[in-house]
């Protein structure tokens, strides 16, 4: 899968009918909206989400879908501080039958069948691997390993119930609220899989840097490693 068939997507416009909201806990909120008929993507792909209902000064941000696109809605999930940006204020906004914009799903985060995956997901980075993991489990030509690593300080794991109900001999499901238990564990993967694994890493700016660093430190490719950057947090 080539870099422009990845982006290619962006230019696919849809209005997308928003149905609710729900909160999730604390400051976490989860948005459904209609999915559009014929609407393809790969799991863990995002789209870039546009207030259209009012005027504000910066309209748009990329979200990750955490629904697979075999699935009833289009689902995003975020945090919302109390103090929160103008564009997040808009969402908490919409009430049902009103609209968004979304360019996409693209992006190259999606899982290659092909090798053993390790999801690492920090906090709300979690919504991408929700994706692939739904899409994996009804999958039946899946036949490599897929191991996820949640970390969350607070133990505010989203999709939590969801992620306990995936029964399948391939998947397992980590978490974790403290640092050193990732890296431990994932000092454990490095040492078994090295180089025979694609490393998928999501969540705020420093959490992926600190992932990434720390990969490369053991060795492993950057050709290795994909990541989506949560930028904001
Ligand atoms: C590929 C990709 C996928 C992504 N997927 C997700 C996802 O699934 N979920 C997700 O949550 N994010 C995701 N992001 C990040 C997302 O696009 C936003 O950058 C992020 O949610 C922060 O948005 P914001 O509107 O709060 O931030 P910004 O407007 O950038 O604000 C940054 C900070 O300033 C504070 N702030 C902003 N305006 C005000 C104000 N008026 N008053 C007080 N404080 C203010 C906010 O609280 C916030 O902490 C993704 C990013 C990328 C690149």
């Amino acid at each position: 899968m080539g870099f422009i068939k990845d982006i290619a997507p962006i230019f696919k416009k849809s209005e997308i009918t928003f149905l609710k909201c729900n909160q999730e806990g604390n400051q976490l909120y989860t948005f459904l909206f209609e999915k559009p008929v014929n609407l393809d993507y790969k799991a863990g792909q995002h789209g870039v989400f546009t207030i259209i209902h009012k005027k504000i000064k910066k309209p748009s941000r990329p979200f990750s879908v955490a629904t697979a696109a075999f699935e009833e809605h289009v689902k995003i999930s975020m945090e919302i501080p109390e103090k929160c940006s103008e564009f997040k204020q808009a969402l908490l906004q919409l009430k049902p039958g009103m609209k968004i914009q979304m360019r996409g799903p693209f992006g190259p985060l999606y899982l290659n069948e092909e090798k053993p995956a390790v999801l690492i997901a920090g906090g709300i980075g979690i919504t991408p691997f929700r994706a692939m993991m739904k899409a994996a489990e009804n999958n039946p030509s899946i036949n490599q390993p897929i191991t996820l690593y949640y970390l969350d300080s607070r133990e505010n794991y989203l999709y939590k119930e969801e992620l306990d109900e995936i029964k399948h001999p391939l998947i397992t499901v980590n978490y974790m609220s403290k640092k050193d238990s990732l890296y431990d564990k994932l000092d454990e993967y490095i040492t078994k899989q090295k180089n025979d694994s694609i490393y998928y890493v999501a969540g705020p700016q420093k959490m992926v840097k600190s992932v990434q660093n720390h990969l490369k430190a053991n060795n492993i490719s950057k050709s290795n490693i994909k990541k989506d950057i949560f930028f904001g947090y």
